[in-house]
């Protein structure tokens, strides 16, 4: 396994795979056991696998967290390392965004509800970086999680609109036993806080089984589902949505495939959650 600090160097290797298919896991670092299903699917299915660490300027918001997010290069190559990953592309901000940068990307539409909504400007970061790194590194194939599932159709979208040649695979979200999905900011929770995590994800359950139990009035299911996490002070519901899993807008009436999506804050911490149904 190498690690690739520069981008010159990143580019100078994707220009020699031979005809060898490539699998890419971009990723912020601090990897977790969700970070590697991706890597260990990348690995299953391709000759080379790539997986970038970087931490990207421009999807954090002014008040967000870019200066506190774990970064622990260390323990992370450690971890590729067990995955028999070919190349780490950690690049630095510098060599990411020189001085003189100038070009933006927006998806519209797609990214108007949910953390779109309340991130302004950060899909449009996470467009930006994905597209350069596809750029340097001509994956065949790139793998994310459902985790970020507005994230993730935005992407496939830019890439369906720009006619860039990669596969894009969408893998399950992996939880703790509590059903906490997995996340770098996890470490982020004190004691209490993380004791109430895992009712996120229950409160989408439960949105979950009703409307499987053949309920389709969205919006009162919504409101029991938030007054399920109302019961707990230290949540703050950010948003509790259920959205068209082709165009994440809200609906009224669940007539169709759909995404129950939630974000809330515990303390500092936010945390995005959901679940896909199919009716
Ligand atoms: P991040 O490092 O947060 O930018 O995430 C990198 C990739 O890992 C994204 O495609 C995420 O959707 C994915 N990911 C993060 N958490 C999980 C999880 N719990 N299960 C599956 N994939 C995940």
């Amino acid at each position: 396994m190498k690690t690739i600090k520069h981008v010159s160097e990143m580019v100078e290797i994707s220009k020699n795979y031979a005809g060898k298919s490539v699998g890419f896991v971009p990723t912020m670092g601090a990897l977790h056991a969700g970070h590697l299903s991706l890597v260990k699917e990348a690995r299953k299915h391709n000759d080379i696998v790539v997986v970038s660490i970087f931490v990207n300027p421009a999807q954090f918001g002014l008040r967000e967290d870019f200066g506190a997010y774990p970064r622990v290069l260390d323990k992370d190559q450690a971890l590729l390392d067990r995955e028999n990953v070919d190349y780490i592309f950690a690049p630095e901000s510098s060599e990411m965004y020189p001085e003189g940068f100038s070009t933006s990307i927006h998806v519209a539409n797609l990214t108007d509800y949910l953390c779109g909504y309340y991130r302004p400007g950060h899909f449009d970061g996470v467009a930006l970086v994905v597209n350069k790194l596809l750029n340097m590194v001509k994956p065949t194939r790139a793998y994310f999680g459902q985790k970020d599932a507005q994230q993730f159709r935005m992407l496939k979208r830019m890439v369906g609109d720009l006619n860039m040649s990669v596969e894009m695979i969408e893998m399950p979200i992996v939880r703790e036993p509590d059903g906490l999905a997995l996340s770098s900011r996890n470490m982020y929770l004190s004691s209490e806080e993380r004791k109430v995590a895992p009712m996120l994800h229950q409160a989408i359950k439960y949105t979950v089984d009703q409307i499987k139990s053949g309920r389709r009035d969205a919006y009162k299911i919504k409101r029991e589902a938030i007054n399920k996490l109302r019961v707990y002070p230290e949540i703050k519901v950010q948003y509790f949505e259920i959205v068209d899993e082709e165009k994440l807008i809200p609906i009224s009436k669940i007539t169709s495939k759909v995404i129950v999506a939630a974000a809330i804050y515990l303390g500092k911490t936010r945390l995005i959650d959901n679940e896909i149904v199919d009716v």
